[in-house]
């Protein structure tokens, strides 16, 4: 391995680290470019996720990150198109939009329209009986609710076209886990894994939760944890649900194509922990059944854990280091990194290659003095 010197080496093998793999061949075909790690990790927070694309639903607020989200969602369907066609995997994107029903929304009714106001954002109440024509499977005392305009994707099907297009492109796909990192003060050589060292010129540490204990082999000291979500997929006949819920302490997504939908999911700090418990698991069936009461019959398919990389600000970490010439970072996404993949794909490339048009302060490195 030791031989071939590659221009970007990329720690991390989620959505993340190929996307921004993808973004730079795309933008530079001459790139000579490693993504190191194991893309099946069981835990990896890539696969397990919901896929919603939903900066309206999880924003309270305008601010530079909820633009970065929105900026996102409006990158989405030219993304899926190039990818999809490219890596020729089919990835189920959906467009349908989120529903919040004013039994989940409480007393935030009002303070979630004045948002959607605020900020422009599209979207429609719908009385109790367009509520029955339009979800005819939601129970009776889930009142009006909130249509919005956001998105859902299969994140595993995104993750799967991301993974064959690199393949395609010609990046170097290193299933080898990275054990530390071969550097001197001010610079990185090469990745040190298993199965011998991978040189490179540039290095991006991409690797979610285990961003963390990766940093402590180059002495940085990541404000990063892990945060567990436990989740599940039912079986429901297609087109049963075309719309994203977001519900009492839970929501549920359809990930289309006969694919069911998904329920979740639990917010546990409690490190990088496996288990997943079947009480919990029907916690999040039994809140789901309080909206849509058909999927307490609905067989259950799978049910499993992954871990969202908190930074301690919930923002993500991204862009150049200020400790390492060669490095930067895109990791810390918490609970977006799906919504989050094209632009932060955009972002990263650009640091990596120079130009890009703005760096966002409140995403910067400099803030942990990493
Ligand atoms: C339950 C749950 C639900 C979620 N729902 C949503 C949602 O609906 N919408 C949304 O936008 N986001 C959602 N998220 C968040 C989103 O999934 C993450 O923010 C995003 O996937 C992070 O991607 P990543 O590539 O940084 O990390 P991960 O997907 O965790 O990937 C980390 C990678 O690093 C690799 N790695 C680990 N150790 C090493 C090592 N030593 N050397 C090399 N590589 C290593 C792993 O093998 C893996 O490939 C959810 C997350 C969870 C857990």
């Amino acid at each position: 391995m030791q031989a071939e010197v590659f221009d970007v080496v990329i720690v991390g093998a989620g959505v993340i680290g190929h996307s921004i793999a993808y973004k730079l061949k795309r933008s530079d075909p001459g790139l000579k470019i490693a993504v190191l790690g194991d893309p099946m990790n069981s835990l990896m927070a890539s696969r397990a996720a919901a896929g919603m694309l939903a900066p309206f639903c999880e924003c309270q607020k305008g601010d530079r990150f909820f633009r970065f989200c929105r900026e996102s969602l409006e990158k989405y369907p030219a993304f899926v198109q190039e990818l999809s066609t490219l890596s020729g995997v089919p990835i189920h994107l959906s467009t349908a939009g989120s529903v919040m029903p004013a039994k989940s929304v409480g007393d935030q009714w009002q303070a979630r329209l004045e948002f959607f106001h605020q900020e422009n954002i599209r979207h429609e109440i719908w009385s109790v009986e367009k509520v029955r024509e339009k979800l005819p499977d939601f129970a009776d005392d889930c009142g009006e609710v909130i249509w919005v305009a956001e998105g859902q994707v299969n994140n595993r099907q995104l993750h799967d076209a991301l993974v064959a297009a690199s393949s395609k492109l010609g990046i170097r796909i290193l299933p080898s886990n990275a054990t530390g990192f071969r550097h001197d003060p001010s610079s990185i050589q090469a990745v040190v894994t298993d199965a011998g060292l991978v040189a490179g010129s540039k290095f991006v540490l991409a690797a979610g939760s285990w961003s963390l204990p990766l940093g402590e082999g180059l002495g940085l000291s990541l404000p990063l944890k892990p945060i567990k979500g436990q989740m599940c997929r039912v079986q429901v006949a297609e087109g049963r649900l075309d719309y994203t819920i977001h519900g009492i302490m839970t929501y549920v997504a359809p990930w289309g194509e006969g694919n069911g939908l998904i329920l979740g999911s639990t917010m546990e700090d409690t490190g990088f922990n496996p288990v997943v418990e079947e009480d919990v698991i029907q916690g999040l069936i039994d809140r789901a059944a309080e909206i849509l009461p058909f999927l307490k019959e609905a067989p259950l398919v799978e049910s499993w854990t992954g871990l969202r990389p908190a930074a301690e600000d919930l923002m993500p970490i991204m862009g150049a280091s200020t400790r390492y010439e060669n490095l930067f970072y895109s990791t810390g996404h918490y609970r977006n990194g799906i919504l989050q993949t094209p632009n932060q794909a955009d972002y990263l490339a650009g640091a990596i290659l120079g130009g890009l048009r703005e760096s966002i302060p409140e995403f910067d490195p400099a803030r942990y003095d990493l």
